[in-house]
This record gives structure tokens, sequence and C-alpha cells, in this order.
């Protein structure tokens, strides 16, 4: 890739030369360099180990690409064996590590959409944690939904809501993400359209809008709750300045998080609080700006609203049909609801809130979808294919190569003389989806909207993981 001379808002130069002197330059000429590609490894399905490529200081899974390559030709994308993650935002991870989560708990991550965060939190938490990832863009939600469930972690609720509708539920969480909306100057040279955006007035609008979603979130982290707070923007308005607005009108108190030498985080102290800068010159990874809280005791705990309940009544899963699709996963205390068509199901310890969610809140999932509805009794839902609780031996699987699987993901024609009903193809022994063998008909059940909408060739570039 070429370097890029990008047009940069004057005042935004003059800002950043003020505040890093004599690294100026260099912060200028890295905005000039390509940016770097990195992916994160999914720990519960695989980890390759593609040769000699660095893997990111801060996470264990992140490893950095020399270049980006064609990901959408490569199937282990789409069973969700990794993601492609800018690498700053990786830290998640170290702190996620360094606070020593204990026992399964309750994550809110507000503003989730795309999804890089969730499936981090999702892989990070202790086991049996409820993941809540919460988007307000209902199109970016659907993203989000299709991130998720590639992921296939269990105990993962996926909702569409304002922050201000998460108070209803009272103090739930034991830990929420605000990886807030910003002016995106970490971004510039990954995505220089946002450039176009940046004005005084768009970094006020921004820290305003930080400040009014922090304050009606609040109110539903738990005392001695954790909060983590995070942006793409050098701005210190919408950094540093949030935190002191934090400390000024909220009871919380700054968690300290050990920071390694050598890997050229900035650690930004503000008079109450300090956070963490990443900047594109001292380490490979885009601007990024993180900081951790904890909720104390005591003080204002933001605005109250009425809890405005919908219906109490949980459609309930016949427990008649239980034995039959139980078969298909391993789930010793699996609790089941039935919100439309699929059944969902999730760990029994959280019906508590996952019934709160369902009623006060505009759920998109609950749980892993596992089955639907068919003639005979049930079918699995297309979605169970990618979840780390299926059992091995519940379908028949057929191992297909490149070229295959990615015809099948494409929605194309694909092999026929399987056995006869549901089974499994997979792709480097990871389920890709679910197919049907009908008589000599097979039916391809890869979810329409997710499908490749690339030609496939006819021989594919190979992946970047693919060691000879
Ligand atoms: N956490 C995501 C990840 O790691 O993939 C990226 C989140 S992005 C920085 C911020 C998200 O906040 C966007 O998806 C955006 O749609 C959403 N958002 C925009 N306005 C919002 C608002 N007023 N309240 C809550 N979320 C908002």
């Amino acid at each position: 890739m070429q370097e890029v001379k990008l047009n940069l808002p004057s005042l935004f130069v003059e800002r950043m030369r003020a505040r890093l002197g004599d690294e100026f330059e260099a912060f200028e000429k890295a905005l000039e360099e390509p940016a770097p590609s990195s992916v994160r490894w999914n720990p519960a399905k695989t980890i390759l180990e593609a040769k000699a490529l660095p893997v990111v200081p801060w996470c264990a899974w992140g490893q950095l690409l020399p270049r980006r390559p064609s990901y959408t030709l490569d199937p282990l994308l789409h069973a969700g064996a990794y993601y492609v993650q800018e690498a700053s935002s990786m830290f998640l991870g170290h702190v996620l590590e360094h606070l020593r989560l204990r026992g399964a708990l309750a994550a809110l991550d507000l503003c989730a959409a795309p999804g890089g965060k969730s499936t981090l939190l999702a892989s990070a938490l202790p086991e049996g944690s409820l993941l809540v990832a919460n988007e307000v863009v209902a199109t970016r939600a659907q993203i989000l939904k299709e991130n998720l469930n590639k992921w296939g972690s269990p105990n993962v609720a996926i909702t569409s809501n304002q922050p201000e509708d998460f108070a209803q539920l009272g103090p739930v969480f034991d830990l929420m993400l605000v990886d807030a909306p910003c002016s995106g100057e970490g971004l510039f040279r990954k995505d220089p359209d946002a450039i176009g955006h940046w004005s005084p007035e768009n970094l006020l609008m921004c820290q305003k809008r930080q400040e009014k979603i922090l304050e009606e979130a609040w109110p539903a982290l738990k005392e001695d709750g954790i909060l983590i707070y995070s942006t793409c923007t050098y701005n210190p308005g919408e950094n540093e300045q949030i935190l002191e607005w934090l400390c000024e009108n909220f009871a919380v108190e700054e968690l300290p998080i050990e920071l390694p030498e050598g890997w050229g985080v900035q650690k930004i102290e503000a008079v109450s609080a300090s956070g963490f800068a990443f900047l594109p010159h001292r380490l490979t990874g885009e601007g990024f700006f993180l900081a951790v809280l904890r909720k104390t005791p005591g003080g204002v705990s933001g605005k109250k609203f009425k809890t405005q309940k919908k219906s109490s009544k949980n459609p309930h899963f016949s427990n008649k049909e239980q034995p039959e699709v139980l078969e298909w996963i391993d789930w010793d205390d699996a609790d089941f609801h039935l919100p439309g068509e699929s059944v969902e199901v999730f760990s029994g310890q959280w019906r508590g809130l996952m019934t709160n969610l369902r009623q006060n809140l505009h759920p998109l999932q609950l749980g892993q979808p596992l089955a639907l509805p068919d003639k005979r009794g049930w079918r699995p839902d297309p979605l169970l294919s990618f979840s780390t609780r299926l059992r091995r031996d519940a379908f028949p699987r057929t191992e297909l190569g490149l070229h295959a699987a990615l015809t099948y993901l494409a929605k194309g024609e694909t092999k026929a003389d399987l056995p006869q009903g549901m089974g499994i193809f997979t792709f480097q022994d990871l389920p890709l989806g679910f197919y049907k063998q009908a008589g000599a008909r097979v039916i391809n059940h890869f979810p329409k909207d997710w499908r490749v909408r690339m030609d496939v060739p006819l021989v594919p570039p190979l992946p970047f993981w693919w060691l000879d």
C-alpha cells in the first residue's frame, strides 16, 4: 500500500503540535503510512500459529499482519475463528486480565456495534458470565448480531436500546463498557472520511453526547461495579475532561491498571483520574483512549427513571420437547425462552436478568438461538452451528476444501450424496453452517443475509494463516 498525504484540519494540526511538541513530525509521518492490519483469534474455537507473525503486546490473542489480506475470501472469518480488529482496541484484553475478575458476572457493552470489544469481552469474561451487547442504531445492531453469533460464546444477549432505557433495569451490571461514539480523530488514516466531519463544534457535540450517554446508563451499574470508558480520539474534551466530569458528578474512583514499560502506551494524568492514550507513532495501532473507574458507594447515582414493565408473560419452551433438542448442545444448566419462532438457550442462573431485559428493553436475542419449529417437531436454528456449545457428534459433519467452503458461504451449490437430513459443513474442522440433504438435493442453510457477496475465484487466494 502506498503512503497517502492526509489533508488534516489546520486547527487539529495546531492542537496536536502544541500537545506533542518535538514528536509532532513523527506523528504526522505515521498518519501517512498505511494503517496496520491485525486480527484477534477466538480462543474457544482455534488459535492457528501463523508463522513469524508478531503478536499484539497487550493481547495474547492478537496478531499483526504484514498487509491487509482478502478477509472475505477466508472461510475461517465466517466461522468465527478470528475477528478483524484494530490493535490498540485490544488493550481491553490487558485491562480485563489485569482486573482479575472472579466468578460469573453480568457485563454490559453499551455501544457495541460492530462487535470488536463485545467479542473480546465474550472471550475474556470469567466462565459463566452474561454479556449484554447493545447497539442503538438498528442496522448496526444486525451486524453486531452476525458477529456475535459467529463468535459463538454462550450467555450473550443482544439489545437495541437507547442508553437511558438501561436505567429501567436497576443496578444489575458488575461491569459496563462505554466505547463511546466520538470525533474519531484516531481513525484518520484508516478512515480519511472522518477528517471531513472534524470541527470544533463537532468535538463539543461529541463531548456533550458522551456525558449524556454516561449519565443515562449510570444507574444500571452496581455499586462497586467497574466502568471502562474508551474512545478513538485524541481530543482531551472527550477523554480526560470526561474523566474529570465523571469524578465531579458521580461517586467514582480510579482503578489502577499496571502498564508494562516498552509498549509505547502513554499514561494521561487528569486531575482526579488517569487514562491510557495510544498514538500511532509510538506503537503499532491507531489512536485510542481508555480509562477504568469503579462506582463507589453513595453519592449521586444518576437520573432516576420509572420502570416500565411490559407483559411479564414468559412464553416457555415445553418440557416435552426438550430431550430432543438438548442432545444438540453441551449445556448442564440450560434454561430456555421462546420469544418468537426460535427457542433460545442460556444458563439458568441468568433467568432473572434475562426476564428483566425482556420486560424492559428491546432484545434482538436473549441467549443462543437453538431450535425452530418444523412439521415434525424441531429443527436446529441455523445460528446453532456457530455455537461453542454445539455437541460435536450432534450432526454428521463433512469437511470442505477452500473453494467448496467459499461456494457454500456464497450460497452456491455444494456436494451431493451426503447422509440424508441435517448436517454440518466444516472448514479446518470448524463448523461453517448447516445443510440438509433431501433426496438428491443439498439445501444450503447458511444465513442468506450473511452470504459472501463476491465471485468465488476458481483458485481462491490462500488465507494469511495458511502454512506450507
Ligand atoms: N464498541 C464497538 C466495537 O468495538 O466494535 C465500536 C463502537 S463505536 C465507537 C460507537 C457506537 O455507538 C456506534 O456503533 C454508534 O452507532 C453508537 N452510538 C451512536 N450514537 C449513540 C448514542 N447516542 N448512544 C449510544 N450509542 C450510540
